[in-house]
């Protein structure tokens, strides 16, 4: 039987070696979620491939489904993301975004928002969008996952204010009553209600500074939680 050929628009996520000259290539499709593809020859010197399939390459596939992995039969570059590997802090920026979307991307579950997202960041830090790229994606894709923090009255009690403290356990911002987690400033509170708030271009024009580290550190540390928990739940239905 002839296996069934599928065309899909994919980011390379990562890739592991498979035996000799072969390699794994795990790609976020548009149309098909997370998909393991094996790549022939890549690892060859005059690849037919050739650099279009590593990590972060926005690529237009030929697949072939397999039985456990699918084989990639075709593979062209859609874009250059060239600017994403000449410079370590956007080769860090673009390896922060697979990895999340990596954690958050189910295996052939499509879904077309999360693309959508990790083909705008990478294009974003490309293009030098300065510090708050990867905090604006962790808490744009907590917020897709139906994870968004109350960031306008106090989590616990209800009070507008003043808000003082941040606690992804709780579920967003504290007053001085209710504090627990760690200390939220002002402006940080200002700058993640405009990420959240629908005014992304305004953060995104901040430069770097104390406020953009902050929200950096609570969108990093939301983002750890909320993939633990994650893990935590799997583990529970697997073992029951
Ligand atoms: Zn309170």
């Amino acid at each position: 039987m002839a296996s069934h050929l599928y065309n899909d628009t994919a980011v390379v996520l990562r890739t592991y070696k498979l035996g000799e000259a072969d390699r794994i290539v795990v790609l976020l499709t548009e149309e098909h979620g997370k998909v393991r593809a094996v790549a022939k020859g890549v690892r060859k010197t005059m690849s037919r491939f050739g650099a279009r399939l590593e990590p972060m390459s926005h690529v237009k596939v030929l697949l072939a489904q397999g039985r456990e992995l699918d084989i990639v039969s075709q593979a062209e570059a859609v874009e250059s993301l060239a600017p994403l590997m000449a410079d370590l802090d956007h080769l860090t920026s673009g390896i922060a975004v697979l990895e999340a979307a990596d954690q958050m991307a189910l295996d052939r579950e499509p879904n077309r928002g999360l693309y959508r997202m990790v083909v705008g960041a990478l294009r974003t830090i490309a293009a030098d969008g300065g510090p708050l790229v990867v905090p604006a994606f962790f808490w744009k894709l907590l917020a897709a996952e139906g994870v968004q923090p109350e960031l306008h009255a106090c989590v616990r009690c209800g009070e507008p204010g003043p808000l003082v403290a941040f606690d992804m356990d709780q579920g967003g911002a504290l007053c001085r009553t209710c504090r627990t987690g760690a200390p939220l400033s002002d402006d940080a509170l200002d700058v993640m209600r405009m990420i959240l708030g629908g005014r992304l271009n305004d953060a995104l024009a901040l430069p770097r500074s104390p406020t953009t580290h902050e929200v950096a550190t609570h969108a990093t540390k939301a983002l750890e939680h909320h993939i633990e928990r994650r893990l935590r739940t799997v583990a529970m239905f697997e073992t029951h």
